[in-house]
């Protein structure tokens, strides 16, 4: 694989894979840039070499048909406003040859959504998996995939993927279009290196005490996560809608609390796990409930295995606050993916707060703190703290795959 810092672009096409699934308001405006800025440093380069870039992203779940709805086209102007030039746009990502090949040095070229062709994500559609035929349907689209990153690939010279936000995905402009390039002639951007570097970080160079805190609504979409830090940290908090699930899988009254009913066996193994390996598993034990799911509910604080009925827990009380406080500040590897509470609600962001503070203090005492995944990374943003943590990951899904330790497709298809 090459590396970006040293490859020279003169004078070569450069097809990048970039993230620009960037959040749009109803008049197709952006609300986010932030995919569009962590592309930069990459694509300036590229320019400031002497090459030339074609731009291929995905946005939105088109499912493999075309839709304005999410055409690239409309972020078009501020990609150029982003990097300072003209930018091409090419309405059809499959007719681009002519385009690519009248670009010169230091032009740029953005392809529409890659998503408006089923053979960018290579799943057979419109046929059930039950369907006696759909072993069939997914070779027969493997083929087309394959073809499809081949004329994607035949646009350039060099393949560069900076898109960590899918890294995970085996997909056409992420993975299948590297096997079109030789290994001097792909390589990740910048910002794929400094997310995978993060990670390589947190799993490879812990220094302990090691807390991972782990929020959000539910335990299933986490549990491949936990089961695998439970061999790493030495601190677990699990917080958020699943300190529910687990309150109720321990006999608590948890009111109408977020719960996943199916997963209460789990959440006893998970505690059984964390003592059978000396973890320290940090559950919240008081919480703020609302009477209501909204930010003008009445609240009270109570435990949170003793909620009054018709009252949901919404956010961490204050012991459990001062609890999250006195496992983090110390810590000198921290994790962190998933708010403590229902943060969206100026009066419930007191759980999610009291850990970004804490989180930056033990980064001022020199802890290795990572903020991963959409909702962790919206916490700190709002608080004005995203600066002052070690880093903020671009990736959600990516970043939980690649600290489960299973290797991202976009990561191996380069090297
Ligand atoms: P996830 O997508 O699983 O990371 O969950 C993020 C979401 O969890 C956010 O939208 C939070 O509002 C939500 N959340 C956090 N705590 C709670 C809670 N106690 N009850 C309901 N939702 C919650």
């Amino acid at each position: 694989m090459a590396k970006i810092e040293n490859y020279n672009f003169a004078g070569k096409k450069a097809i990048v894979r970039v993230d620009f699934n960037v959040p749009l308001d109803e008049n197709g405006h952006i609300t986010d840039d932030t995919r569009i800025r962590g592309a930069l440093p990459t694509l300036k380069k590229i320019l400031a070499d002497g090459g030339s870039l074609i731009l291929m992203s995905h946005m939105g779940k088109p499912k493999g048909k075309v839709n304005p709805k999410f055409s690239l086209s409309q972020i078009r102007e501020d990609v150029a406003k982003a990097l300072g030039t003209d930018v091409k746009f090419v309405p059809d990502c499959m007719k681009a040859s002519e385009a690519a090949a009248e670009l010169k040095p230091g032009e740029v070229l953005l392809l529409e959504n890659l998503r408006f062709y089923p053979e960018e994500e290579g799943k057979p559609v419109g046929i059930d998996k039950a369907d006696p035929a759909y072993e069939d349907a997914k070779k027969d689209m493997k083929e087309r995939q394959k073809n499809f990153a081949k004329q994607l690939a035949s646009y350039a010279d060099v393949y560069v993927n900076d898109a960590f936000g899918t890294a995970h995905r085996k997909h056409a402009s992420t993975a299948v279009i590297a096997d079109n390039f030789a290994p001097e002639n792909k390589m990740l951007g910048f910002l794929m290196e400094k997310e995978v570097q993060a990670v390589d970080n947190i799993l490879k160079d812990i220094k302990r005490p090691f807390t991972a805190i782990m929020g959000g609504s539910k335990v299933s979409t986490k549990i491949g996560i936990i089961e695998n830090l439970m061999d790493k940290v030495d601190n677990l908090i699990l917080c958020g809608g699943m300190t529910y699930t687990f309150a109720k899988a321990q006999g608590g009254k948890i009111g109408i609390s977020i719960c996943e009913d199916d997963k209460l066996d789990l959440a006893l193994d998970i505690i059984k796990q964390a003592k059978e390996k000396g973890v320290n598993l940090i559950l919240g034990t008081d919480c703020v409930a609302g009477d209501s799911f909204s930010n003008d509910a009445k609240t009270i604080i109570c435990p949170s295995n003793d909620i009054p009925d018709g009252w949901e827990g919404l956010d961490a009380g204050p012991k459990t606050r001062e609890a999250f406080e006195k496992a983090i500040i110390p810590s000198k590897t921290i994790l962190w993916n998933g708010p403590a509470g229902v943060f969206e609600f100026d009066n419930f962001t007191a759980g999610s707060r009291a850990i970004a503070e804490a989180i930056v203090k033990a980064t001022e005492n020199g802890a290795f703190s990572l903020v991963g995944g959409g909702d962790s990374v919206a916490c700190v943003n709002k608080f004005g703290l995203a600066d002052s943590v070690s880093y903020v990951s671009t990736g959600g899904g990516a970043l939980l795959e690649a600290i489960e330790g299973k290797v991202l497709p976009g990561v191996a298809a380069v090297q």
